[in-house]
């Protein structure tokens, strides 16, 4: 081979993942760098799910030159100011994760550090006052987040819900366009090179042989390249994270048209509502050791807000990841490279994530092993920090139904996890990473809204009068009641912009 030929890319499977990871090497590579080919099997399913992403999925839009507007009206989008969290850390609570913070810091403290001397002073405001998407999260209002930092309507970001069938269709004609090969085949061997042990080539059932310098395997829970032939295992973390089953169905649109999904806790589980423009995303996502199959079908059906759509259709899971996404000449991305459930939305990130570091490390023609290791490294940082932050959700609740609440209670959780807990409860410190996945306001958010509190806060706050703080408090709430209903709505927004 020649060092300076294009690298001759195989991408195996076309559900979301391939559709992605295509899309983003053929607009991030030159000819001369890479020509990208994919093979996808009508006979084989995609998952079928995946509607609702994080305000990140908007730095991919960016890198591949995605109209957001042009893909929301392709794919009947929808847009996501957060999440709304029913009945997690006890039945009857209620709480948001925005995209967004919570006010602005004060006297040269953080916000949440300030708001909580208020708090333990005995002034007791509610802290989602003081976020504007939850604000208009509430009022099911949206517009795109004002470009003067200084205004209160620019404290915000969002993301997006969409039909993930439509979301891979749009993303084969932009990658097509771009000069991607696809091919319709079946993958029935693959072969490996005796020396390198690399992937070679696959064979399709039609009996073509296609070769390859690098292999991207896509193919979902099958992991047939990155599992069935290179063997990489698979950690389990079902003792962290136990639903491993989840019924989805659509149901018409009716009731509220939110600006956000909707997560409630159910005895076995949780339950995800999904508001398309043509109709609603609905999923019950539960462990099978504490709830039949039957019975959660029933409890979805029981509690959609429309007419059933079609048939409740059930997929199987474990939570975890592959130890090595990236071994030998292929890297894993989408469900072939791990599965956390989607409580946060995370999977189409943790694809991104997979494909915009491969970008970052391009290999040649022999891959560098410390490539592989860096890109190994990040992804597996990305991974265990999204876990942990689930794992919180299940394990700070205090609801007494249903025995997988109080398992997950009492289970024994992350080292990782557990100084993030005592550091919170201490003063209130949440962590700060410079990037990835989640930022600060999102572990406050969850934090406090699964009634974990703290008992002080950052000394930096007294540096402020506390009357000064009190009636900045006060400033912030105010700015925002007035503001939110100046917006549109959701349904006006989406009528104007993508309907
Ligand atoms: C219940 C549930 C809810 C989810 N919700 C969300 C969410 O809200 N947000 C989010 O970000 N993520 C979510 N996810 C995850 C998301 O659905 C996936 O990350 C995403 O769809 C990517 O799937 P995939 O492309 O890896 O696999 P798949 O969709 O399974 O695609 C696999 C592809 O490989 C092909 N293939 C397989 N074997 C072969 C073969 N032998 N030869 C040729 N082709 C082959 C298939 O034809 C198919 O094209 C959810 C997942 C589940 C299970």
């Amino acid at each position: 081979m020649e060092a300076n030929t294009p690298l001759e890319i195989v991408i195996v499977g076309g559900g979301t993942a391939g559709w992605m990871v295509a899309t983003a090497l053929v607009s991030g590579l030159r000819p001369h760098q890479a020509r990208v080919r994919l093979v996808e099997s009508d006979d084989i399913a995609t998952v079928g799910v995946g509607e609702a992403t994080i305000p990140a999925m908007r730095d991919y839009n960016r890198f591949v030159g995605i109209d957001e507007v042009e893909m929301l009206r392709a794919t009947n989008g929808t847009f996501k100011l957060g999440i709304e969290f029913l009945d997690w850390g006890f039945k009857g609570s209620n709480y948001h994760h925005p995209f967004g913070v919570h006010g602005q810091s004060i006297g040269g403290a953080g916000f949440h550090h300030q708001w909580n001397r208020a708090r333990l002073a005995g002034h007791d405001f509610d802290i989602e006052d003081f976020s504007y998407a939850i604000a208009a999260s509430r009022a099911d209002r949206f517009e795109f987040p004002n470009p003067n930092p200084e205004a209160i309507d620019s404290t915000y970001s969002y993301a997006y819900h969409f039909d993930a069938s439509l979301y891979a269709k749009f993303l084969r004609k932009v990658a097509e366009s771009r000069g991607l090969k696809r091919t319709e085949g079946k993958v029935v061997d693959v072969t490996l090179d005796g020396a390198s042990g690399d992937v070679a080539s696959i064979t399709l059932a039609s009996g073509e042989v296609v070769k390859g310098d690098f292999f991207v395997d896509c193919t979902g829970f099958r992991g047939l390249l990155i599992g069935q032939t290179l063997n990489s295992p698979f950690e389990d973390w079902t003792h962290w994270l136990p639903c491993d089953r989840a019924w989805a169905v659509p149901c018409a649109r009716a009731g509220r048209f939110t600006p956000f999904t909707r997560s409630t806790a159910r005895e076995a589980g949780w339950q995800w509502r999904i508001p398309l423009q043509h109709r609603t995303g609905n999923g019950y996502v539960y462990s099978s050791a504490h709830i039949s199959d039957d019975e959660a079908a029933a409890v979805l059906l029981a509690n959609l807000d429309g007419e059933a759509l079609d048939d409740p259709r059930q997929v199987k899971f474990k939570a975890g990841r592959r130890t090595a996404s990236w071994t030998c000449n292929v890297m894993a991305a989408g469900l072939s490279s791990g599965f956390l459930e989607p409580l946060e939305s995370t999977s189409i990130y943790l694809i991104q994530i997979a494909v915009m570091n491969l970008l970052k490390l391009f290999p040649g023609k022999r891959v560098e092993p410390a490539l592989v290791e860096d890109f190994n490294r990040r992804v597996d940082m990305e991974y265990d920090r999204v876990r942990d932050f689930l794992i919180l959700h299940y394990h700070a609740n205090t609801r007494t139904d249903g025995t997988l609440w109080k398992q997950c209670r009492e289970m024994p959780i992350p080292d990782s996890l557990r100084e993030k807990l005592e550091l919170f409860r201490h003063r209130g410190h949440a962590p700060n990473y410079r990037d990835g996945l989640f930022a600060m306001p999102s572990w406050i958010s969850v934090l406090l809204g699964q009634g974990v509190t703290p008992r002080g806060y950052d000394p930096m706050a007294d540096n402020a009068p506390l009357a000064q703080t009190l009636a900045e408090l006060e400033r912030q709430r105010a700015a925002i009641t007035r503001r939110v209903p100046a917006m549109p709505s959701h349904a006006e927004f989406i009528d104007r912009h993508c309907a």
